[in-house]
């Protein structure tokens, strides 16, 4: 399936990770070629998991910004590298820690819950940390007379609100790749694919959520796929959930919601560049210590939870 250079590329990164004791963490919205060399391919609670427990001295993380981040939280003795530098989250850049503080001193006494596609210095200025796979145990973690303010996913934590039945104060901020998928882009794909069941990603607007027949994170979508045993299925998340649906469920048939479901910033690592990274051990990701110290506490409670 790969291009001769693109193989050789791959076999180049596979002899520099052994030869550097690296592991390579991929994001399931990462391209094909960099989710085949990766020792670990998930969602960013799988991801966090792996970074925490690996025993390797160089982490490649091939994701975005605040994943980096997280993984050198968990695992600040490593290095970490992210081989594109510019691969941000236009979610995380919704919110600061000084906007937060301004919200947080709107609402005292509320408990902070913020989604892992956020800043470290977030992270540090919030109580618990959630991903899309546990966003709902995490808020269920919290006792009932508590106020929640839930960041920066509006469309995760209307998701969340409807699910647990609590009202969540809601920070205004949402995926730009999720955010593209309308209703009638679901309802065209129903049409086209009456069979198939709709799986979608929370980050999705609650009209589109709506319409799904089952809302899971990443790793819930394939489970699901490989589960079920309905035959097709309409994908609502990232394009690159599919090299992974091919690749565990090569027998299903499935169809991606839309066309417009690419994440430019997740499609900003390319095979050249782990490679380099490998090479140079450059550009490495370093979080200042204090704030390490405080994001890491949230990260922990979160991973306490499961
Ligand atoms: Fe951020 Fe959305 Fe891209 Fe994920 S898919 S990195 S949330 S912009």
């Amino acid at each position: 399936m790969f291009a001769e250079k693109t193989k050789k590329l791959m076999d180049e990164v596979v002899r520099l990770k052994k030869e550097k004791n690296a592991i390579i963490l991929a994001h399931l919205y990462q391209r094909p070629e960099v989710q085949e060399v990766a020792d670990y391919v998930g969602d960013s609670l799988g991801l966090a998991r792996t970074a925490a427990n690996t025993d390797a001295e160089i982490i490649v993380f091939a994701g975005v910004h605040f994943m980096a981040e997280s993984a050198k939280i968990l695992s600040p003795d490593k290095i970490v590298l992210l081989p594109e530098i510019e691969a941000g989250c236009p979610l995380a850049d919704t919110i600061t820690a000084e906007s937060l503080r301004a919200k947080k001193a709107e609402h005292p006494g509320a408990v902070v819950v913020t989604y892992v596609n956020s800043s470290a210095a977030v992270k540090a200025e919030s109580d618990i940390i959630c991903t899309s796979a546990n966003a709902v145990k995490v808020v269920e973690s919290i006792p009932g007379d508590k106020k929640i303010i839930f960041t920066p996913d509006k469309n995760l934590g209307s998701f969340v609100a409807k699910k647990t039945g609590r009202d969540l104060i809601l920070w205004e901020g949402h995926c730009n790749t999720h955010q593209r998928l309308t209703p009638d882009d679901i309802r065209e794909a129903k049409a086209k694919y009456p069979n198939a069941k709709v799986l979608v990603h929370p980050e999705c607007r609650p009209e589109v959520t709506e319409l799904a027949d089952g809302v899971f994170s990443t790793t819930g979508i394939i489970n699901y796929v490989v589960n079920d045993p309905r035959e097709e299925f309409i994908i609502g998340t990232e394009a690159g959930i599919m090299h992974q649906l091919l690749k565990k469920a090569p027998e299903k048939k499935c169809y991606l919601a839309s066309p417009k479901l690419v994440c430019p910033n997740m499609k900003l690592t390319t095979i050249e560049k782990v490679k380099l990274a490998l090479e140079t051990l450059e550009p490495q990701i370093e979080v200042d210590p204090e704030i390490a110290k405080k994001a890491l506490e949230a990260l922990e409670k979160m991973l306490a939870i499961g």
